[in-house]
């Protein structure tokens, strides 16, 4: 059974584009529309030689009803079910009540966690993901996932821990 890696975070931040990037391939769905995702979707993926399975999610939220708890509630399973967790922050948003939210469900859960600032495409927005040392989960990781800038590094990191 190979190790297991979440991604998780809010609706639209990048994470079925990250799934996607890791990939190399365009499996997971992409839409400009938040929460397409809707439920737990997994992937074989490989980076450095080590095999795992990568597992998208639909966006987390606290205050989800509905449909968007039902994705919210899968989003925790994912977490449970993980060895590593990649939170995805939007780092052009910044941190949001929700992002903060999924922080608090991330440290309940005990599992190890690298943090994803996605969206940093260009040097302009450096400072932006620097600003999410703020959440207290260690190094961001600035990433764009739309154009790879950053992913090697991040999947680095993700492999020493699983
Ligand atoms: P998810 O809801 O978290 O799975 O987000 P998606 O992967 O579906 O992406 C939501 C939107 O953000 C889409 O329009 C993506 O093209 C866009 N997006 C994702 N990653 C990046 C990125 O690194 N840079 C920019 N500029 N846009 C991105
Ligand atoms: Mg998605």
């Amino acid at each position: 059974l190979l190790p297991v890696v979440a991604i998780v975070g809010r609706p639209n931040v990048g994470k079925s584009t990250l799934v996607n990037r890791i990939l190399r391939r365009r499996e997971a769905v992409v839409e400009d529309v938040p929460g397409v995702t809707r439920d737990r979707v997994s992937y074989e993926a490989e980076w450095a030689g080590r095999r795992f399975t990568i597992v998208d999610t639909g966006g987390w939220s606290i205050d989800a009803t509905g449909i968007h708890l039902r994705v919210a509630e899968q989003a925790e399973v994912a977490v449970d079910l993980a060895d590593v967790v990649m939170f995805v922050v939007d780092a052009k948003v910044g941190a949001t009540d929700d992002d903060e939210a999924v922080v608090r469900m991330l440290r309940r859960s005990g599992k190890p966690v690298v943090l994803v600032a996605n969206k940093v495409d260009d040097d302009r927005f450096e400072a932006d993901a620097m600003a999410l040392w703020n959440l207290g989960l260690g190094e961001p990781y600035a990433v764009s996932a739309l154009h790879g800038r950053g992913s090697g590094d991040v999947l680095d990191r993700v492999v020493e821990l699983l």
